[in-house]
C-alpha cells in the first residue's frame, strides 16, 4: 500500500526522523489559511502516489500567503504528468502546504529488500534531489550501501559510515546518524516495503531534515496495521482494481484487449504469454485464486467486464479444488445476469471438466469452447480482433 508524502512524513516524524512543519490542504483556502498559520515562505506540493513532482511542476515555491492562492489555484486540480504517473498523468486532489527551508546540500537515504540476499539493505547518496534510478544507473558508485541484519536493525556504526561516505559535515553527522536509524527504526515498525528520503536535506544552519518522503508498506502485513489502514487513498488507485481487492481477486488492468479469468498466478502469466504469443494483447493479469467460489467467479466477470476496452474474454482454469462445473456454473450465471456480448472462449482442464462443458453447452450461451492453451489464445485473438 503507497501512502502520501504527508502521511509519510508524520510516521517518520513519529519515529524521531526530522521533517519540515507542513499543514496538508484539500482546497485552495485550506491551502492560504495553512501558508498564514506556517508564516513566511512555504512550498505548495501536490500529493499524488508518485515521484519527480517537482519536474512536473507539481512543487512550487511562494513566497506569502497571496502567492500560496496563486500556486494552490494552478497545482490543485490539476492533472499532474511525471515520468512515474504514465502519460495520463494523476489528478491532484490534496496539498501539502510546508516551510520552505534553505538548502545547503541534498543527500538521498532510503531502504529496501534485497530479495537475493533476503535482507533490508539501506542505501545512501551524496546525489539527493536527483531520480535515483539516474544515479545507479550512471554513477552506481555513488550509492553507498549498508546491510541490515535482521533482528539487530541498522546499527550506529553503519549509519556513520553511510554519512560520513556521503559526505555530511561533521557538525552535522550526528544529525544524520539520528536521522538514517530512525528511518530504519520506521521502516521495520511500521513493515514498509520501501521507504526513500530524498533529498535528505541539509540546512544552512546545519540541520538534517527529511524533505521529502516516500514509503510503501507491506500489504500481507495490514492486518497488523489497523491504524494505518485509514492512509489508503483509494483515488490513486484503478477502480477495478479497488473493486477486485473486495472481493479478495488478484487482478491488474494492463492496455489490451483480451482480458483473462485464470485460477493460479502461474497459470496466469502463461496465459498471458500465450495471449501474445498468438498476437493479442492481455487486458488484464486475474488470478481468481485456487480455491475461488462461485460469488468470486461472478464478481470477476463482472469486473472484467466492466473494462471498455475488452474485446474478448479467454477463461483458462484448471480445475483442482475450483472444480469445473462449478467454475461454468458461475461463469453462465454471471453471463446471463449481466448479459455479456462479448465473446469467451474457455478452455478447462482437471477435475469434473466433462459436467462443466456440458453446463456451458446447455447454457444456450455462446462460449467457445478450446482445445488446449494453444488453441484457446488463438480463438481468443481472433475474436478480439
Ligand atoms: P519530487 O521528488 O516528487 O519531485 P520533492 O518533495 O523531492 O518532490 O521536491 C522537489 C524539490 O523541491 C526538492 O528536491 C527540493 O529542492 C524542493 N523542496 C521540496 N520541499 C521543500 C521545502 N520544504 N523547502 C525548500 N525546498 C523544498
Ligand atoms: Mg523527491
Amino acid at each position: 500500500m503507497k501512502i502520501h508524502e504527508h502521511q509519510a512524513k508524520e510516521i517518520l516524524a513519529k519515529y524521531g526522523v526530522p521533517v519540515p512543519r507542513g499543514i496538508v490542504a484539500f482546497s485552495v483556502d485550506e491551502a492560504v489559511q495553512a501558508a498564514e498559520q506556517l508564516g513566511g515562505g512555504v512550498v505548495v506540493k501536490a500529493q499524488i502516489h508518485a515521484g519527480g513532482r517537482g519536474k512536473g511542476g507539481g512543487v512550487k515555491l511562494a513566497a506569502n500567503p497571496q502567492e500560496c492562492r496563486e500556486k494552490a489555484e494552478k497545482i490543485l486540480g490539476m492533472t499532474l504528468v511525471t515520468h512515474q504517473t504514465g502519460p495520463e498523468g494523476r489528478l491532484v486532489q490534496r496539498l501539502l502546504i510546508e516551510e520552505q527551508l534553505p538548502i545547503d546540500k541534498e543527500y538521498y537515504a532510503g531502504i529496501v529488500l534485497d530479495r537475493v540476499s533476503g535482507k533490508l539493505v539501506f542505501m545512501a547518496s551524496s546525489e539527493g534531489g536527483m531520480d535515483i534510478e539516474e544515479v545507479a544507473a550512471h554513477t552506481p558508485e555513488k550509492i553507498l550501501k549498508e546491510t541490515i541484519e535482521p533482528g539487530l536493525g541498522l546499527q550506529a556504526y553503519q549509519a556513520r559510515n553511510l554519512a560520513f561516505g556521503i559526505g555530511v559535515p561533521t557538525g552535522s553527522i550526528n544529525a544524520a546518524v539520528q536521522a538514517m536509524l530512525a528511518l530504519a527504526k520506521a521502516y521495520e515498525a511500521i513493515d514498509a516495503n520501501l521507504a526513500e528520503i530524498n533529498p535528505l536535506l541539509l540546512t544552512k544552519d546545519g540541520r538534517i531534515v527529511a524533505l521529502d518522503a516516500k514509503i510503501a508498506i507491506d500489504d500481507n502485513a495490514m492486518f497488523r496495521h489497523k491504524d494505518l489502514v485509514g492512509l489508503r487513498d483509494l483515488n490513486e488507485e484503478d477502480p477495478l482494481e479497488v473493486e477486485a481487492s473486495k472481493f479478495n481477486l488478484n487482478y491488474i488492468k494492463l492496455d489490451g484487449n483480451v482480458a483473462c479469468m485464470v485460477n493460479g498466478a502461474g497459470l496466469a502469466m502463461a496465459t498471458m504469454d500465450i495471449i501474445k504469443y498468438a498476437g493479442g494483447e492481455p487486458a488484464n493479469f486475474l488470478d481468481v485464486g485456487g480455491g475461488a467460489n462461485k460469488d468470486q467467479i461472478r464478481n470477476a466477470f463482472r469486473i472484467l467486464t466492466s473494462d471498455a476496452s475488452v474485446k474478448a474474454i479467454l477463461i483458462n482454469v484448471f480445475g483442482g479444488i475450483l472444480r469445473c462445473d462449478l467454475l461454468a456454473t458461475g461463469v453462465v450465471e454471471a453471463a446471463r445476469e449481466l448479459d455479456v456480448k462479448i465473446p469467451i472462449v474457455v478452455r478447462m482442464e482437471g477435475t469434473n471438466v466433462e459436467q462443466g462443458k456440458q453446463i456451458l453447452k446447455d447454457s444456450g450461451l455462446n462460449f467457445g469452447l478450446a482445445d488446449g492453451m494453444k488453441d484457446a489464445a488463438e480463438k481468443v485473438v481472433a475474436l478480439a480482433k
